[in-house]
């Protein structure tokens, strides 16, 4: 069987030398140098171009670099293959990790101190015990419960919001539309960890502002479809919203000139709360591909319905 691997992002010498340690003698062919597209019955991807996938007629498998895969779902000549996205310990490590930080800057008040040390001065703030923040979390899977369980262990008091109800000890669970609107008037902190879909295109967006408490933080580590900039820059303006961290914006890189790069109440990074590398993750894609050849059910399959 070949594989296909196509990524202008990620490191091909780096994936195939680790992809050769654990499937030996498994053809890889890297983009654009495909040979005869009829030889290639697995694809890896990040973000192939619209069309490309189509033109592969034996093509069984279709393995996604990233753990969101809309801008596969967006192209509408997919194959009808099934689909495995990126779920592994290392992203999943990686964005709990992110969110803590997050989460730590703003209600520890490092930026306050940050002004305090330019200043010369020695002040000691008051912010109030970590079990009096409430953090809320859109998207209650593997991202946003292991940051859950992280966020927990450091005292927050956790509140998720998912499609179908969840139970993790500690999280008061919330779902569906009536779950949001009760969750964000409690919520200190919102983190966005959900899928880009067409359901949650947009989500962040003035309503949802709106209906968070006075002096709330927003973090979005998931797409920056979810987020509607123009409606945070006027939430930030007004000061309903103190503040926010933005790791994915709706155009990356984020353009120059951007009100984003900045606005003194927003912290940005570069599509970098969670990153796929190799040595951590190709395990999870040789078992994807072990699975797929020996008839297995596959690990990680995306629902094509509901988008994720
Ligand atoms: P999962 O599929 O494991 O979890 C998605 C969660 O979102 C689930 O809890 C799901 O609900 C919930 N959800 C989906 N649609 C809705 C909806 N309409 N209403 C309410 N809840 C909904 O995804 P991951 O946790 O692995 O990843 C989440 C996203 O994080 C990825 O799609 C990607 O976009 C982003 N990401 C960003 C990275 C970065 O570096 N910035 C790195 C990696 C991922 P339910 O449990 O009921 O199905």
């Amino acid at each position: 069987m070949t594989l296909l691997f196509c990524s202008t992002t990620d490191r091909s010498d780096r994936w195939l030398s680790e992809l050769d340690a654990r499937l030996p003698g498994l053809e890889v062919r890297v983009w654009p140098e495909m040979g005869d597209p009829a030889d290639i019955e697995m694809a890896l991807v990040w973000k192939p171009p619209h069309g490309l996938l189509a033109t592969l007629p034996n093509l069984k498998l279709i393995v996604s670099l990233g753990a969101g895969v809309e801008s596969l779902l967006l192209d509408p000549t997919l194959p009808e293959v099934p689909l495995v996205r990126m779920v592994s310990e290392g992203l999943t490590v990686d964005m709990a990790g992110y969110v803590a930080l997050q989460v730590l800057r703003w209600h520890r008040l490092l930026d306050e101190y940050k002004a305090l040390q330019q200043a010369g001065r020695w002040e000691p703030l008051d912010p109030c015990p970590a079990s009096e923040v409430k953090v809320g979390i859109l998207g209650m899977g593997e991202l946003g419960m292991a940051s859950a369980k992280t966020l927990l262990s450091m005292d927050y008091r956790v509140l998720g919001w998912s499609r179908t109800p969840k139970t993790l000890p500690g999280v008061e669970s919330f779902s569906g539309p009536d779950g949001l609107a009760a969750m964000l008037g409690q919520c200190n902190m919102l983190v966005c960890l959900l899928p880009l879909t067409a359901e949650t295109r947009g989500l962040l967006n003035r309503k949802l502002f709106a209906a968070l408490p006075k002096g709330a933080v927003v973090v979005n580590a998931a797409r920056g479809g979810h987020l509607v900039e123009e409606d945070l820059l006027e939430a930030l303006e007004s000061g309903h919203i103190a503040g926010a961290s933005l790791d994915v914006f709706a155009e990356e890189p984020l353009p120059a000139g951007h009100p984003f790069w900045t606005h003194p109440k927003v912290h940005v990074t570069p599509h970098v709360a969670a990153v796929t590398h190799p040595s951590r993750s190709a395990a999870v894609v040789a078992e994807a591909i072990t699975a797929f050849r020996e008839g297995r059910p596959l690990p990680n399959l995306v629902d094509r319905s509901q988008g994720y």
